[in-house]
């Protein structure tokens, strides 16, 4: 079945400028790795973007396992937002706090954030979980160190860890790699894969390596000239590099 479901669906900043991207439509298998690649200002982050709807698109329509987003009401898209997981180029993690309470800090998103010391209190059995999340990728030896004193490739795990306490069903990325070196970056992609592969977890994600798209998503959308040109199974590409 269909986890997420884009039907014509166009973006424009402004009035005065063309269409960012027109008529685009896919679906993505619940459980499906995909990824959008495409030229620089093609419009991929514009592309994620809409399909969650953190930016509400022209026309057209996304639906989530059947529910329409785009006509969703302000209550029932927070609800929705709730199961989706987000990590960004940028982290947006607080450097002075450990890995551990980012975790925990990322999951009062939404709410009003508790102040002073009672803001270093969660209940055990939240932080339980967010030491399962940390233990997911991989950083359980390092949940007390604070998150300036960890790596690149470290800081998007703590941040895939805080995406993992919502217990997605969506994960969204864009260019998560964008600030790692190779090496980082393949382990990186690895673990989402793996993620979206043993917790059935559907995961969209942005990246202009085309390797990453073959070797870690099932399926490739390529957005070009403001339309989508390739849709197609990463099996059924071949890079030649
Ligand atoms: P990509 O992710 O493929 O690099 P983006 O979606 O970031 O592309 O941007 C597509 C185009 O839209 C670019 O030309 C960019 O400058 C423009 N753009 C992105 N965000 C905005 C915005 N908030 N307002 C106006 N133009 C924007
Ligand atoms: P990303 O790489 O995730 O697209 P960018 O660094 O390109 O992010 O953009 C950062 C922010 O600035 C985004 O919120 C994006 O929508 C906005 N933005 C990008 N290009 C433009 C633009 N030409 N005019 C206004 N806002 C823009």
């Amino acid at each position: 079945s269909a986890a997420v479901k884009v039907e014509a669906l166009c973006k424009r900043y402004d009035t005065n400028t063309p269409n960012i991207f027109s008529d685009v439509s896919f679906s993505i298998g619940t459980g499906e790795s995909v990824a959008i690649i495409g030229p620089n200002g093609a419009g991929k982050s514009t592309l994620l973007k809409c399909c969650v709807r953190l930016l509400d698109p022209d026309s057209g329509s996304v639906f989530f396992n059947d529910q329409c987003l785009t006509t969703m009401t302000a209550r029932d898209l927070r609800r929705f937002r709730s199961r989706i997981g987000f990590v960004f180029q940028k982290h947006q993690l607080i450097s002075g706090l450990s890995a551990l309470s980012n975790v925990l800090h990322g999951s009062l998103a939404g709410r009003p954030g508790p102040r002073g010391w009672t803001r270093h209190l969660a209940g055990r059995q939240t932080c339980e979980q967010a030491m399962h999340c940390l233990e997911l990728v991989g950083l359980s030896e390092v949940a007390q160190r604070p998150v300036g004193r960890l790596s690149g490739g470290q800081s998007q795990r703590v941040a895939i860890a805080r995406a993992l306490m919502q217990s997605p069903a969506l994960l969204i990325a864009d260019e998560p790699t964008a600030s790692l070196d190779p090496q980082a970056s393949e382990a990186l992609m690895g673990l989402l894969r793996d993620l979206s592969t043993k917790s059935g977890i559907t995961l969209l994600f942005v990246s202009h390596e085309l390797r990453h798209a073959t070797d870690y998503a099932d399926r490739v959308l390529g957005l070009s000239g403001g339309t989508l040109q390739l849709d197609r199974a990463s099996s059924s590409l071949c890079l030649n590099e």
